[in-house]
């Protein structure tokens, strides 16, 4: 029983010691893939973060360059720098010009007469032709036209204070006024090119040799369209990175320009959903104030044939009112979170293995470690202590040589039998068993023989005797016998049939033949007062009387003292 309950016991703690080791994993894993679940996924939002404002920079620079180029052209469009550039552009040629008549001059002021020299100085100026429309006339200081290439019909005449034809008499005025040699002179004038009347810009210049005033002049027409139109073929060609690009289109959703699809261009993309950015970006440049927004919408991705997020900036250019836009797609970004989290899960799953593998380890190494201590310190202890006592308990009762109750153990069980009787009123016999000169045995055949005989005369009474009559060596050759429910007769015949079993029995040792005889001694216990001890001693007396009569006899005590003395 206690030996079960220390199995069980041993089996519950080594399942609590597994239980608690398997929940003590179970949460600290779960503690670790929460701590890990949650730094992966701060360093993906910051990372993403990162990415994304890097490639917002990015865009922004890239805006920036196309603005600048947009800003470039435009600034070629103000009045005043056309002027400046107008005048540039008619200084250089006026300067061309004058040095080739001034060396023309030169070489031929002694050889030609100065009305050939004239003519010849005239016809220079006629055929001096600049850029698409450039050409150059000359008037006198007073007022007359001495040669108009372009209207012939203008030569000899004068032109003072004459409103459509003002350039003869403005140059001469401010010639005057600023007594200087080369004057720039502005005026309105029709422009066959444009059939308008625009401001025109001359440059009029003295050649001193004939006192000519030599002139020429450019339109300040405005070229916006021009400047425009060369804008969006630099943006479109303007390229960057796999498949960068710039767009343009106005505040009133027209594509202007779309390099990739021109099916677009001077299309209105107001609710068009698969075309997006054009509304997203003229809404988001209405809120923002900046002048400049970041969109993000979905959008076919060709080089990936799939739908992705974009990201994309747009820039007002305000001079013009044009929206200029460019974007990247964010799959970069998008297969990278990817990559991180993938990376994440095998971390997670290899971590899960490693646990697994611990905890088997733990579970083994501890289900060891509470096997060895258990059997160390409780059940060797409890064992060992068992044995002692079995060993002992078994030392105590049972008779080392014959396998039967000794002398202290018989008595023991037999008092508990005469309680039993006495409580009962039930008959207990006692024979006092004693083998006929064994001494002799001893010394004819050995005292191993005597041995063997002792060991026999148990077995063969064992054998003749009921389970529950109690048997015992009390000492040498004398065994005592306790039967219930035997009365004086009966007990005598039992006495007589171990007797005489005993007489025709042999004991065989080292090839002798030994036969032996036993007396006994009979005994029932009739007083209440009587004890074991005292009724053996009974027996004992009729045991001394059957040696005495001779031996091999069963004699029985009776209490009026009349010894039946009976020989079957
Ligand atoms: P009696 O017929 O009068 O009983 O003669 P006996 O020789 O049997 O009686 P005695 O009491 O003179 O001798 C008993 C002998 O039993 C003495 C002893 O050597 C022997 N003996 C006692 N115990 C053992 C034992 O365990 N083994 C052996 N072999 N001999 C024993
Ligand atoms: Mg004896
Ligand atoms: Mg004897």
């Amino acid at each position: 029983m206690l030996m079960e309950n220390i199995q069980s016991l041993k089996i519950k703690i080594i399942i609590l010691l597994s239980v608690l080791i398997i929940i003590i994993t179970l949460i600290m894993a779960t503690l670790y893939i929460q701590n890990l679940n949650t730094v992966v996924n701060s360093n993906i939002q910051l990372f993403s973060m990162t990415l994304m404002e890097k490639e917002k920079e990015e865009l922004k620079n890239k805006i920036d360059l196309a603005s600048n180029i947009l800003q470039m052209y435009y600034e070629q469009t103000e009045p005043k720098y056309i002027e400046n550039s107008v005048k540039q552009t008619l200084i250089s040629h006026q300067q061309q010009l004058f040095s080739q008549l001034r060396s023309f001059y030169e070489q031929n002021k002694d050889t030609y007469s100065k009305s050939k020299l004239k003519k010849e100085l005239q016809l220079l100026v006629q055929y001096a032709r600049y850029g698409s429309s450039g050409y150059f006339w000359i008037n006198d200081m007073n007022y007359t036209m001495i040669m108009h290439p372009i209207k012939p019909e203008y030569n000899g005449k004068t032109f003072f204070n004459v409103s459509n034809v003002p350039f003869v008499s403005l140059g001469i005025e401010d010639l005057k006024k600023s007594s200087k040699k080369e004057s720039f002179i502005k005026y309105k004038f029709y422009n066959p090119a444009t059939k308008k009347y625009e401001f025109k810009v001359s440059l009029v210049k003295i050649f001193e040799p004939f006192n000519w005033i030599i002139g020429t002049g450019q339109y300040l027409s405005d070229i916006t369209p021009v400047m425009k139109k060369r804008a969006l073929a630099d943006i479109e060609a303007l390229r960057y990175g796999k498949s960068g690009y710039f767009w343009i289109n106005d505040m009133n959703y027209t594509m202007i320009m779309h390099p990739i699809k021109q099916e677009y261009d001077g299309k209105v993309f107001m609710h068009t959903l698969e075309v997006p950015f054009v509304e997203l970006g003229v809404r988001a440049l209405k809120q923002s104030k900046k002048g400049s927004a970041i969109i993000k919408y979905v959008f076919y991705n060709p080089a990936t044939k799939k739908y992705e997020n974009k990201l994309s900036v747009v820039k007002l250019f305000e001079p013009w009112n044009w929206v200029i836009g460019t974007g990247v797609y964010l799959n970069k970004i998008d297969t990278s979170i990817e990559n991180i989290k993938l990376l994440k899960d095998k971390e997670e799953q290899k971590f899960i293995y490693k646990t697994i593998i611990l905890a088997v380890l733990i579970i083994v190494t501890t289900i060891a470690i509470a096997y060895y201590l258990i059997a160390k310190f409780i059940i060797n202890p409890i064992e060992n202590l068992n044995d002692e006592k079995e060993h002992f308990e078994e030392i105590a009762q049972i008779d080392f040589l014959t396998n039967i109750l000794n002398r202290r153990a018989f008595f023991h069980e037999a008092n508990k039998y005469n309680a039993y009787a006495k409580r009962n009123n039930i008959k207990l016999s006692v024979m006092m068993i004693d083998i006929d000169h064994f001494k002799k045995i001893n010394d004819v055949y050995g005292h191993e023989a005597g041995d063997e005989v002792l060991k026999s005369l148990a077995l063969l009474i064992q054998r003749l005797i009921r389970k529950e009559d109690i048997f015992g060596r009390l000492g040498g050759e004398e065994f005592g016998l306790a039967l219930l429910h035997a009365d004086q007769f009966s007990v005598y015949g039992i006495a007589e049939k171990i007797r005489s079993s005993i007489e025709e029995s042999s004991v065989i040792y080292r090839g002798y033949i030994i036969h032996y005889t036993i007396s006994i001694g009979c005994y029932t216990v009739t007083s209440e007062s009587q004890d074991i001890k005292a009724a053996l001693n009974k027996a004992d007396m009729a045991l001394y009387r059957a040696k005495s009569i001779g031996r091999n006899r069963v004699e029985v005590y009776t209490n009026i003292a009349s010894i039946k003395n009976k020989k079957v």
